[in-house]
Order: structure tokens, then sequence, then C-alpha cells
């Protein structure tokens, strides 16, 4: 791909990033890398990062290696481990938009309610919660998946005195060290906030409605003489970013996720399974551990120390089902009770919302509602028909597991790119994928993902509404290779 400027190629055109969070601020750096300096960066929050920002609970990692989840362009040699934690990452973020010049496009404090798209036009009006209307040629929808969070419908969870808490709204100020402290749901979330919180609260009870299967992963910190030889040879960074360890994993990864009987799933079964039984010394906790369903069926958990933190004295798993919350603690269904001073939700998101609730409306009046009433979906995860010149980075349909969401926004950037390619030569005016193409890619989509290892039988936030994984079915390569350019016979180019 050519790095034009957008002067050179003709038509200036005007643009609305959604989100500043990673994939927000990777749009504005590769907007001014080509030499487009005419968009505004829409954030609903008051500060950039997105999940980095809105995640602040105790333990926050994220479990793809420090190096790979990086901007290619701006490798970062500081990282203090191989996995970084949250404030880290946001501080990665910060002063990457800083650096790229990004931070004087983000509006903050201003969350998009609106887009509607002028026919005659080609353009979008975008509008914000105060009001202000903004005309835009392009909209980039880089408004996230987990952003929305989930509270568990519990009876009398309304009723608990003592402090009640989503992980993705934590406050700071609330004290755990000798507290008797509940935490519901053990995704990464909630595993990573009890392994924080083991042996530092008086008591932990980790409320666990379906164990999750853990991968084992090793854990180190950087030292100086480590981060000064990234400094002095960005090779280095390189070698863990792209090397064969990482990418040997992905593949070997998504070739399980894809072939749920070959032999890699198998090697993924026999490594957690070993895990459990290997790591668990109580026959009793370690039946309790035990998933009933097949392992990556939900995101994978990887983690180092997990099994160590919910052994501690002062951890207490609990795997009956929830009978209510009640002022002082929970109450289980066979009568039994734990009484806590805080009870952390760490339940989930939503994660069919996307940029909505905002409205967005399309060519000849169509609703994203309507397009989106069964399922969330996106021709190649990225564009709508009926909706031109509306992309999304991370939308509906990308590829879901344990990798780096950087990476894929990176290489639906390139392709998005190429697509505004066509209005910045001003040949045409309007690009958007067409119904035949959407309905030939849903159809072929929906087989596969009801194949894939996540329609194996478990709940996770990766089924859609009817059950079926809202991600790219196939492999890590295919997706990378339908990034590298879009085939314009798959889209309406209106002129
Ligand atoms: P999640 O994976 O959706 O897990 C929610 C948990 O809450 C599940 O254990 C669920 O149980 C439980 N739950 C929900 N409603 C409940 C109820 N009414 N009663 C009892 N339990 C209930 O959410 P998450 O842990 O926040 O993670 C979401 C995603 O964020 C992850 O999959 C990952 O993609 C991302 N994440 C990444 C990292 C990282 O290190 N990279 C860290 C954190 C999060 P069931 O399974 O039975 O429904």
């Amino acid at each position: 791909m050519t790095a034009m400027a957008a002067t050179e190629n003709g038509k200036k055109l005007r643009y609305a990033v959604i989100g500043a969070g990673m994939a927000g601020i990777l749009a504005g750096i590769r907007l001014k890398e080509r030499g487009e300096t005419d968009f505004v960066i829409f954030e609903k929050g008051d500060g950039l990062g997105g999940t980095w920002r809105d995640n602040h609970y105790p333990g926050l990692t994220c479990d793809v290696p420090a190096h790979a989840y990086t901007y290619s362009f701006a490798p970062n040699p500081e990282w203090s481990a191989f996995y970084a934690t949250g404030p880290e990452i946001r501080g990665y973020f910060n002063g990457v938009a800083e650096q790229y010049g990004v931070v004087p496009h983000i509006r903050y404090n201003s969350e998009v309610v609106g887009c509607v798209y002028d026919d005659a036009t080609h353009q979008w009006e975008v509008t914000i919660v105060d009001g202000s209307k903004h005309v835009v040629d392009v909209v980039i929808a880089a408004s996230g998946v987990l952003h929305h969070p989930k509270y568990p419908d519990i009876a009398g969870l309304d009723s608990f005195e003592g402090t009640c808490l989503h992980s993705a709204r934590w406050d700071d100020s609330v004290e755990t060290a000798g507290k008797r402290v509940g935490v519901i749901g053990c995704g990464s979330t909630g595993i990573q906030i009890v392994t924080a919180l083991s042996g530092h609260s008086e008591r932990v009870v980790h409320f666990q409605r379906s164990p999750q299967w853990i991968m084992p992963v090793p854990y180190f910190e950087y030292s100086d003489e480590d981060r000064q030889a990234f400094r002095d040879d960005v090779q280095k960074i390189d070698d863990i970013r792209y090397g064969d360890d990482y990418w040997s994993g992905i593949r070997r990864f998504t070739k399980a996720v894809t072939d749920v009987d070959g032999p890699e799933m198998k090697e993924i079964e026999a490594v957690v399974l070993r895990n459990l039984e290997d790591s668990i010394r109580d026959p009793e906790l370690r039946e309790k551990l035990r998933p009933n369903y097949r392992a990556a069926c939900k995101r994978l958990i990887y983690s180092w120390s997990y099994y160590d933190a919910v052994q501690h004295p002062s951890v207490f798993v609990e795997t009956g089902g929830i009978e209510r919350v009640e002022p002082n603690g929970v109450r289980m269904k066979d009568g039994s009770f734990h009484e806590l001073d805080i009870l952390v939700l760490a339940t989930g998101f939503h994660a069919d919302r996307f940029i909505r609730p905002a409205t967005v409306t399309g060519r000849a009046g169509a609703s994203l509602d309507d397009a989106w009433s069964r399922r969330p979906t996106a021709y190649l995860a990225v564009s709508i028909p009926g909706f031109p010149n509306f992309f999304m980075l991370n939308g509906p349909t990308g590829p879901v597991g344990n990798f780096s969401l950087i990476d894929i926004a990176e290489r639906q950037w390139g392709y998005v790119d190429q697509l505004i390619d066509q209005l910045r030569s001003g040949t045409h005016r309007a690009v958007e994928p067409s119904q035949a193409a959407m309905d030939d890619y849903e159809a072929r989509r929906i087989d596969a993902a009801k194949r894939t290892i996540f329609g194996s039988g478990c709940t996770s936030w990766y089924l859609d509404a009817e059950g079926v994984p809202a991600s790219w079915p196939w492999s890590y390569e295919a997706f990378s290779e339908a990034m590298d350019a879009p085939k314009l016979e798959d889209y309406l180019l209106h002129a």
C-alpha cells in the first residue's frame, strides 16, 4: 500500500472518528500519516485509552505479551514485564497519542448520539450529546466492544449495604485490605481480581457459575539490562512481536479453534487438564474448578498464578447457585451464607452494542438497529450495506481469542484506508459493500462459526442472541489476507 498524502490524491475529506481508545488513536495517527488533518475524534469519556481508561481494577494485566500488544510503529522498550499492567498500558496510549499529535484532535465528554447519512451529499451528520452537529465525509466507528458493563440479574443486589461495584467501574478509594470480598464471575477479569486480592484481603469468596480452564503461561519481569537491550536494538523487540514463539502460538490457537478435533486442540486440552490436575492439591477444590465444557469454548484464561492464588487459605471457591444478595452478604441456594463487606461484579459486558446506543441512519433511511435486529454483523467485520463511508475497527465478526486487538485494528485500518482511497480519488463519493457480498460472507461465516470451538456448547460473550459465535471463524492468515486489499467487485461505488 502506498502512503500517499491525501493532498496528492485529490479530494480532501472530513472525518469523524468515534472513540479515543486504542483503535481511534490508531485511526488518528494513520490519517495524519496520509496528510489528513480534517478529523475529530469524539470521545464519550474525559480521557483517552478506552478500555484501559475504564478498567483499573486490582490486578489488571493484559494477557497478550506486552511487546505484541503494542502499535507496530511505536515499539516500547520500557515494558516492565512480559505481560504489562493496565496502568502501564494506559500510560503507553497516552504517550503515543501525545507523541503522534493526535491529542489536539480529541474532543472529550462528547458522546456521539446519532449519525445520519445524507443521500444527496453523501455526507454524514454526526450529533454529539451536547446537541452540536458535525458534517463529515467518513465515519470511523472505533467505539470498542466491551464498554457497556453487564450487571447480573440477582435478587436483592440493590439491598447490599456494603460496597458493590462492577469491575469496569472500580472505585480506587475502596480499601480491600482486611475486608471480606466476594467476586462474582470468573472470566479473565474475575480471575485477575481474585489473584490480586488473594492474601491481601481478610477473605475472598470467588463465586463461579461456570469454572474456567486455565492455560499456564510464563511470567517474568524485564530487568533494567533487558530494557536497555530493547532500547539499543529494536530487533530484540521484533523478535518477540514477530518471532516464531508468538506467531506459531497464534497459528496453533486458531487452528485449534477452527479444527476442534485436530491435534492442536487436543494439545490445548491436555495442557489445561494437566494444569488443573497438577496444580490443585485438594481433590474437592479440584472438582469444583473442573469445567464441564471444552477448553477455549469461552475465552481461554491465561494465568501464571490463579491456581496458586485460589489455594491461599483466605480464598474460597463457591460454585453453588446464588439465591440472593442480602444486606450483609450472599445467600446460596443451599442456604449457606457468605458475609461480605465488598461485592465485586466481574460479570462482563453487553458485547452486542458497538456504537449503539447511538442511532445510525444510513442510505434511504436504513436503520442500524434494523440491520442488526438479528445480530450485529459487518462485511469482513468492517462495513455494512446501506451505510456508505461508515467503517468499523474491531467491529462485529472480527477475530476474537487470545490475540492482540491492536494487530487486528492495524490490519483493518490498512483495508479501510484503501476503501477511502476510492473517495480520495474524487471519482467516487461513496463506497459500501453490496448486499450480495454481505449475504454470501454472512452465510459462510455463520456456517463456519457454528463449527468452531466457541460453538461447542458453553455460554460466553462470544455468542450472539441465537447462540452463534459472533466471530471470525477462519484462520488468522485468512483474516490477514482478506485485509490485504479490498475486492472492489464486492462494493458499490457511488459516483
Ligand atoms: P466475561 O468473560 O463475560 O465473564 C463474566 C463472568 O461473570 C462469567 O464467569 C459469568 O458466568 C459470570 N456471570 C455473569 N452473570 C452472572 C450471574 N448473573 N451470576 C453469576 N455469574 C455471572 O467478562 P470479563 O471477565 O469481564 O471478560 C470479558 C472479556 O474482556 C474477556 O473475555 C477478554 O476478552 C477481555 N479481558 C481481557 C483481559 C486480558 O488480560 N487481555 C483481561 C480482562 C478482560 P458464566 O460463564 O456462567 O456466564
